[in-house]
């Protein structure tokens, strides 16, 4: 499994950070986690990917800095597709997808997601685990942030790496923990440096998580502060031993 980071940002505009967008190069599926502005034309930066390639596209939840992307990458298909066979192309998220993704279709293009290759939606509920390729699987749970609000947890059976996705969501010590429980990689929100009134993690928040979870590597992302200035990665190393910690970053690749 190959993890890049297209983009570690929120959905301030940042000169070096896009909103959320993050590649899963596992077994036979090459998935895409959320599609903020930006990270379908950014994923062309790096020569390892094809964007024509995507099997899967998951969605955490409706936020526009997570799902801004979907008409660009729907008409990328529609006039940048090679006129080679290709299978079906996915979007897997929470309930309501359907008629969320109907409805950006009806606003902008009718025929946006009828494509010369099928296109499937799959809604996932709470706690449900699908094999979304030949030994992949991919888990759901509801966390706090919106209604809908989903984390992931991506398996691949033959090799045994796992990864972590928390999506963006408020502290959950209950659930969140043990479903994310000794991945080898966890990709964390860290929204706030300090405790704030809006459904999001602190850096606190991030360490409580990774001390019941005990990821091996924790990767920190969707940061509204200045993460290099907060010194985020060191703070919490620091918190967490045994742990290997580092603020995410646009162009980050990870072999998990
Ligand atoms: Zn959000
Ligand atoms: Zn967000």
């Amino acid at each position: 499994m190959r993890l890049t980071i297209l983009g570690s940002g929120t959905c301030i505009p940042d000169a070096t950070r896009l909103p959320s967008g993050y590649w899963l190069e596992v077994g036979e599926a090459q998935i895409r986690m959320d599609v903020g502005p930006g990270t379908v034309y950014a994923t062309t930066r790096y020569p390892h990917l094809d964007w024509r390639a995507q099997t899967h596209q998951l969605l955490s939840h409706f936020h526009v800095d997570h799902i801004g992307d979907v008409a660009t990458l729907m008409f990328a298909f529609k006039y940048g597709r090679k006129p080679t066979p290709r299978g079906p192309l996915t979007f897997v998220g929470p309930h309501g997808l359907t008629q969320h993704l109907e409805r950006i279709a009806a606003a902008l293009e009718p025929k946006l997601f009828q494509q010369e290759f099928a296109v499937e939606f799959l809604e996932v509920a709470d706690g449900e685990s699908h094999e979304v390729a030949e030994g992949v699987t991919l888990r759901a749970l509801k966390v706090p942030h919106t209604p809908e609000s989903l984390a992931y947890r991506v398996e691949e059976m033959t090799t045994g790496a796992s990864l972590g996705y928390t999506g963006d969501t408020s502290p959950d010590l209950e659930r969140l923990p043990a479903f994310v429980r000794e991945v080898d990689v966890l990709i964390a929100e860290c929204a706030h440096e300090h405790e704030t009134s809006t459904p999001h993690l602190t850096i606190r928040d991030v360490q409580r998580l990774a001390e019941e979870a005990k990821p091996k590597r924790l990767i920190t992302v969707h940061h509204f502060f200045d993460s290099t200035q907060a010194n985020v990665a060191a703070t919490l190393a620091a918190e967490l031993p045994g742990v290997e910690v580092q603020a995410g970053h646009d162009g980050l690749v990870v072999e998990v």
